[in-house]
């Protein structure tokens, strides 16, 4: 079969993208993914074309175990925000790969209302590379759903550690979708996971289980206690919440709202502290991929290589 491949101007897309365009959005993120060079060339005229673009907006991380709630509650949450004016976009960053758990981050499928809203845009995980690069490619598309008047972003991740490292380094303020079952409830949370959860949340409080999430509430609310606060203007709220009856979902949005407020110009610091360790880990993969390509064809670094492995210099004296 012949692929017709397009080129685009990226002074278009650039455009398209300030307008608010959808098509010329997603069609930006796609150049950003792209591993090829020819489309990481247009990314990045179209990346410097939009910076200093972006409004005011709020980046919110979500983590949470595979059937936890996520896209119920992005669902649910999503639309109650853009009730209140807002537009929504929902990213995910799953390294691992596109099927956690039988659940696909970011499918629409998953966020049915979300999906059909003129004021959501929602984009599935980058699949190829390592965490490093999916995360590097998110960055990139936050950048350009603010561009294109997104004012809230959510990035989802799925509970298996690294992964929430990476979103939390992405964004101003992260939730932890717990859900309450019977039996220990703190088991199987990771320690600093929930150090790094600003709002924890515990769903499915509803039915049955709405006495468990109490209880996991109040469990949770003295295991924060124990922690060294992440902030010391905000002690992390635990709040229970029913993302399938649509409970409690205001009180997750004021609680945003109190976390911005109550975090002032930290939110200013914390982006500029993020941006410089994006600005050394692109660096870092940058260097390493250009000596990557120059090995191909010198001599020196091929024979350093070979010394190396028959043990004729140091590692250190190579590198
Ligand atoms: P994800 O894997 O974290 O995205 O989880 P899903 O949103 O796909 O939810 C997993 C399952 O839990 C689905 O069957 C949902 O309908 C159900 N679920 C999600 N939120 C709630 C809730 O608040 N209450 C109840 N009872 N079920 C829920």
């Amino acid at each position: 079969s012949i692929e017709i491949r397009m080129s685009y101007i990226p002074e278009e897309l650039i455009q398209g993208v300030l307008a608010g365009n959808r098509r010329a959005l997603a069609k930006s993120i796609t150049l950003v993914e792209s591993s090829l060079s020819e489309d990481a060339k247009t990314a990045d005229e179209i990346l410097y074309g939009i910076t200093g673009k972006s409004t005011s907006s709020i980046r919110i991380g979500i983590s949470g175990v595979p059937g936890a709630g996520k896209s119920t509650f992005i669902e649910a949450f999503g639309m109650y925000v853009i009730s209140q004016g807002k537009k929504v976009a929902v990213l995910a960053v799953d390294p691992t790969s596109p099927i956690t758990g039988g659940s696909i981050l970011g499918d629409k499928t998953r966020m049915p209302e979300l999906t059909q809203s003129m004021n959501a845009f929602i984009r599935p995980s980058p699949t190829s590379g390592n965490l490093g690069g999916v995360t590097r490619k998110t960055k990139d598309t936050i950048l350009l759903c603010e561009a294109a008047g997104y004012d809230v972003i959510i990035v989802e991740t799925v509970g298996v550690g690294q992964s929430e490292v990476a979103v939390a380094d992405m964004t101003d303020i992260f939730l932890l979708l717990l859900l309450a079952g019977a039996g220990d409830e703190l088991q199987g949370i990771k320690k600093g996971i929930m150090e790094m959860a600003d709002i924890i949340l515990i769903n499915k409080a509803d039915g049955a289980n709405k006495i468990n999430a109490e209880n996991a509430r109040h469990e949770f609310e003295n295991a924060l206690r124990l922690f060294k606060p992440k902030y010391k203007y905000w002690n992390s709220p635990v709040i229970t919440i029913s993302s399938l009856l649509k409970i409690g979902i205001t009180n997750v949005w004021e609680k945003i709202q109190d976390f911005i407020s109550a975090s002032g110009e930290q939110i200013t610091i914390n982006r500029k502290t993020q941006y410089d360790k994006w600005l050394w880990s692109h660096l870092q993969n940058q260097i390493y991929y250009d000596i990557q390509n120059l090995k191909e064809n010198n001599p020196l670094i091929l024979k350093l290589q070979e010394d190396v492995k028959e043990n004729k210099i140091s590692i250190r004296t190579a590198v």
